[in-house]
C-alpha cells in the first residue's frame, strides 16, 4: 500500500513539472496529504487538516488553484455526492486502483469509502444488458453515520 501511495504523488509531481509547473509549495503539501487519504477531501478539509499540522499554512486560494491544476491534468478526480461540496480523490492508475464506492452522512458530511464485489458484478452484468457502452459508474450511498446516530 505505502509503494501504490508513493507512486501517485511521485506521478502527480511528474506531470506538474511535465506540465510546466514549478515543485514544491503548496501543490507538494496538497499532493502528500491527498495521497495518504483513503478516500476524498474537501478543499475545506484540506486546509483543516494543513492548518492542524505545525508550519503548514497554505492559503485557500492556492488550495483551489493547486486542486484545478490537478483536475485538469486528470490525476484527481471530482467526488460529488449530492451536498454541494466538491470533494476530490487521487486518479491512481488503474492497475493500482482500489475500486472504492462512498457511503455520505446527510448529518456531517463525513464520506466513508466501500468496496463489494457483489455489487461490482451487478453493475458489470447490468452494463452488459443495457445499450449504454458504460465505461465508470460510482455509488452513493446516503444516510447517517454511526458518530451521528448515537448524539
Ligand atoms: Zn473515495
Ligand atoms: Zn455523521
Amino acid at each position: 500500500m505505502a509503494q501504490t501511495r508513493q507512486a501517485w504523488s511521485e506521478h502527480a509531481l511528474e506531470r506538474l513539472s511535465d506540465a510546466g509547473f514549478r515543485r514544491g509549495g503548496a501543490r507538494q503539501v496538497v499532493i502528500e496529504l491527498l495521497d495518504e487519504q483513503p478516500c476524498a477531501l474537501s478543499a475545506l478539509d484540506i486546509e483543516d487538516e494543513l492548518r492542524s499540522r505545525e508550519g503548514r499554512r497554505v492559503g485557500r486560494a492556492s488550495i483551489y488553484r493547486v486542486l484545478d491544476e490537478l483536475v485538469t491534468l486528470d490525476l484527481l478526480s471530482r467526488v460529488e455526492v449530492g451536498d454541494g461540496v466538491a470533494r476530490y480523490e487521487p486518479q491512481r492508475p488503474q492497475h493500482e486502483h482500489e475500486h472504492h464506492h462512498h457511503l455520505v452522512c446527510d448529518g456531517c458530511g463525513r464520506l466513508e469509502p466501500f468496496q463489494d464485489d457483489a455489487l461490482e458484478r451487478a453493475i458489470r452484468g447490468l452494463a452488459a444488458r443495457v445499450a449504454f457502452d458504460v465505461s465508470d459508474h460510482d455509488v452513493t450511498l446516503h444516510g447517517c453515520c454511526e458518530r451521528c446516530r448515537t448524539t
